[in-house]
């Protein structure tokens, strides 16, 4: 029997309010019993609905043009053709049906920019099970069309006004309301982050990805990557693709958002990026100890992207764990380069993506690129995991772009009538 991963390293555990250990022992055993072990044959139906309702496997596609550009051998994990333009609707989907499992009645979930109250909605309405999202205040007029989503798939939409109004206070809130409904609820955490078992059961449910990465690699290239790049917010489509790597001769690359600069004016109380690995320190957020932007005082940091899914101060346990290990290379590439990237992965390949997965092709370009800083670093093939499609964000990409004057850029003028 194998025994559910609590902690990694230092890193992880269940910094929780008393009133939440019983939940979490329940999700605990039920993770064991249904994920691990397969009871009732929960496996095999997550795996045969994420075939049928999700669309995998994704392609694993060769990158003509960038493999020409950048003269190394380029791969892209198509994440983004998943059900719903993410890799987010594996954790949603298998955490759903591990609450039908559970004889769970109601979904709840929060949100940030939307993207992980979208796929827990149609998750939940695909099982047939109420659902009700967390979502702050200022990130609902920010994000109308995801409200909108959310709510075309049946969900309630319950605006959050403490704080700034944003994902930190949508976590809160969503914790307090597991609490007192631990009975008849399941609470669908978004990355992998959260107390045990959550990092470990979202890394699980996300870990088709490489499973699929590494069977494709043998069947398409006759070898496995010599490398595997992924953006990292909270963490989750990075272990998803690395996870079934972390054994092997593989070079993993989590690039985190490096914002507008890596320097922080401690006044502010803002840090102008979201390079939790990278720069953070060891503290304890949202239940688990993991590496946090802080000041020197200890007090938690908000963070900055261009790109809401990377713009949270924390980070997954297990990938603090593997980047202190020198496992996991961290690297940041900030917002103007990961705008560039965007534009220059459309135009080049006829894929337009995520404005978070911009950034891992962001680093292609500062290390193999015309002005790269170190072409012998990267080991081919290199398998870049495209977490999502980046329709959500036209309009943010194009306000950002008109605020620089951007090489890649085409121009976004409207012609009078
Ligand atoms: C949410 C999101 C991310 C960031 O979340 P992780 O847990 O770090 O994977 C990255 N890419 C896309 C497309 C997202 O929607």
């Amino acid at each position: 029997m194998s025994e559910p991963d609590t902690k990694f390293g230092d890193y992880g555990g269940q910094y929780v309010p008393e009133a939440l250990m019983p939940a979490i022992e329940e999700l605990t055993d039920a993770y064991e019993r249904y994920v691990l072990e397969n009871e009732d044959g929960f496996m095999d139906e997550f795996r045969e609905r994420l075939r049928d309702f999700g669309g995998r496997p994704t392609p694993l596609q060769r990158a003509d043009q960038l493999s020409e550009r950048y003269d190394h051998e380029i791969y892209l994990k198509r994440e983004d053709l998943l059900h719903g333009g993410a890799h987010k609707l594996n954790n949603a989907l298998g955490q759903v049906l591990l609450a039908k499992y559970m004889g769970k009645e109601r979904i709840i979930a929060e949100t940030g920019a939307g993207q992980h109250g979208t796929a827990t909605a149609m998750a939940a309405a695909h099982l047939d099970m109420p659902c009700e999202i967390y979502m702050g205040r200022r990130d609902i007029n920010r994000q109308r069309p995801n409200v909108f989503r959310m709510r075309i798939n049946g969900a309630a939409v319950n605006p959050v006004d403490i704080g700034r109004g944003t994902l930190k206070e949508a976590i809160s809130e969503t914790m307090r309301d597991w609490a007192t409904t631990v009975e008849r609820t399941h609470y669908v955490i978004g990355s992998i982050v959260g107390p045990a078992p959550f990092p470990a059961m979202v890394r699980d449910f996300h870990s088709v990805i490489s499973e699929e990465i590494r069977q494709q690699s043998r069947d398409q290239l006759g070898e496995l990557p010599g490398s595997v790049v992924a953006c990292a917010g909270g963490g989750s489509n990075t272990m998803g693709a690395f996870a079934e790597f972390v054994a092997d001769d593989v070079d993993l690359y989590a690039v985190e958002a490096g914002g507008s600069s890596l320097t922080v004016d401690e006044e502010e109380g803002v840090a102008p990026h979201s390079a939790s690995l990278s720069t953070g320190e060891e503290g304890v957020l949202h239940g688990a100890r993991t590496k946090l932007l802080q000041d020197s005082h200890g007090q938690i940091m908000e963070s900055h992207s261009v790109s809401s899914g990377l713009d949270y101060s924390g980070v997954g346990p297990e990938l603090s764990h593997l980047v202190d290990e020198g496992r996991v290379t961290p690297v940041t590439v900030g917002d103007e380069p990961a705008l560039e990237a965007f534009h220059r992965l459309s135009q080049a390949e006829g894929i337009i993506p995520a404005l978070e997965t911009a950034h891992a092709f962001g680093f292609l370009e500062e290390t193999l690129g015309p002005d790269g800083a170190d072409e012998a670093a990267i080991e081919e093939p290199v398998v870049v995991n495209v977490s999502g499609r980046g329709d959500k964000d036209l309009e943010a990409a194009i306000e950002e772009t008109e605020k620089r004057s951007l090489d890649a850029a085409p121009t976004m003028e409207v012609f009078e009538e």
